[in-house]
């Protein structure tokens, strides 16, 4: 089956066609200042990689229709006609406690989706919007599904999505952790199971999903039961640009010593804390590490912070699962950084951690990278939540 994967966020398009039973991505790319002044690019293999500015899309139907032209142009598509394309798969970020699994788009779902707006302003109505422009473009005959970034963890017990304010929060106001990059912990979790030769059922997993945005989630059983990111993705671990957990009454005090307003501290929660804002230097793990290399203090403290947090939630989650039998690094700097793997996992050795650093230092690739007698396993995964979204869109059509 041939799946579209759509991406949409408020001014930017993400795609990729993928072929689900090869896995192969036939082509992918993303369009970028939609209402702006277009910018579009196009990646397929044995094809001229597009690279276009200009390119007039006031919305994102416009958007939406470049990236059919080019999967169907004659020299330089992929496909013959727009009706190879089976389904549409949308990544859509909060499935609120309505969407425990993906769904097939209906009027119905989309108004389901259009009521979770006020869980996720930013991003709800541009994946709204994405569904909407494809549904203009490509007719209703082309069945969509959507994706939630939350489903995943709609398995979590009370005990683990309940935060200790007064409950009418939770029941008239919805305040509890829903937790993110559930697709991501999907795959890896299933791809762990995969590569131990075990049945998911019998395994406890912890998923580090470290990027820009990290989240770590303690998956028993196939089920998610707990993860650090929670009513929104600024909770958890240290990350890029965000805080992560933190005391909430320093918001009065800075607000009030600083004379901000509730919008401007959430921005400096959001976009200005994080390894950037204690290193001063970058939100980027290799320039952190770059920085280190020369003496930099406040970098060496930023990943060292960083690197703490991860250690603590998976103490803190072998201890809420009662064991543990692999933990599992992915995205930008799990994948990558062996020497932050490195740091995260030593000292853990007291509970059957021991890593190999021979079989760590290798990136990107699907690798057990603990040592040969280590109890628990350590595992590099590569996420593909654009393959796990292609996989449950042609599953549900
Ligand atoms: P996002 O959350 O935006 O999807 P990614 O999962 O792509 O983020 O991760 C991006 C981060 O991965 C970058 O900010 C960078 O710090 C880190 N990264 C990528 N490559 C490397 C590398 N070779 N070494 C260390 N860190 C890396």
């Amino acid at each position: 089956m041939k799946v579209l994967v759509i991406n949409a966020g408020s001014s930017s398009l993400k795609y990729q066609l993928l072929d689900t039973a090869s896995q192969d991505v036939l082509a992918k790319g993303l369009c970028e200042r939609i209402g702006i002044d277009g910018k579009f690019t196009y990646k397929a293999p044995g094809k001229t990689t597009i690279d276009a500015r200009s390119v007039a899309m006031p919305t994102h139907s416009e958007a939406i229709q470049a990236v059919l032209d080019a999967l169907v142009d004659p020299g330089n598509g992929v496909i013959a006609s727009m009706r190879e394309i089976d389904a549409v798969g949308h990544r859509v970020v909060h499935g609120g406690e309505t969407f425990a699994h993906s769904v097939r788009i209906d009027d119905q779902v989309l108004a389901a989706m259009e009521a979770c707006i006020p869980l996720a302003p930013l991003h709800n109505p541009a994946n709204i919007l994405g569904v909407k422009a494809c549904s203009a473009v490509m007719g209703a005959g082309v069945p969509q599904v959507a994706v939630f970034d939350t489903a995943f963890h709609q398995t979590m017990p009370p005990v683990a999505y309940t935060y200790a304010l007064p409950y009418e929060y939770y029941q008239q106001d919805k305040v509890r952790r829903y937790g993110f990059h559930g697709t991501s912990h999907k795959y890896v979790t299933q791809r762990a199971a995969d590569m131990l030769g075990k049945p998911i059922e019998s395994l406890k997993l912890i998923s580090c999903h470290l990027g820009n945005g990290s989240s770590v989630a303690a998956v028993a059983g196939g089920k998610s039961v707990d993860t650090s990111m929670g009513f929104t993705p600024l909770a958890g671990v240290p990350m890029g640009t965000r805080s992560g957990d933190l005391d909430a009454g320093i918001l009065e005090y800075l607000m009030n010593r600083h004379g901000m307003d509730i919008k401007e501290m959430l921005s400096v929660l959001n976009k200005k804390s994080g390894v950037q804002g204690v290193s001063g230097v970058s939100s980027d793990f290799r320039d952190l590490c770059a920085a280190r290399d020369e003496g930099n203090e406040r970098a060496a403290l930023a990943l060292d912070l960083f690197n703490y947090g991860v250690k603590k939630y998976i103490g803190a989650y072998a201890a809420a699962m009662g064991g543990v039998d692999a933990v599992i690094f992915t995205a930008g700097v799990g994948e990558n950084d062996a020497d932050q793997r490195m740091a995260i996992a030593s000292g853990l050795e007291f509970m059957g951690i021991r890593m190999d650093p021979d079989a760590n230092s290798i990136r990107g690739k699907e690798a057990i990278i603990s040592a040969i007698d280590s109890k628990v396993k350590v595992l590099l995964i590569p996420t593909n939540e654009e393959l796990m979204i292609a996989l449950e869109t042609a599953a549900l059509v």
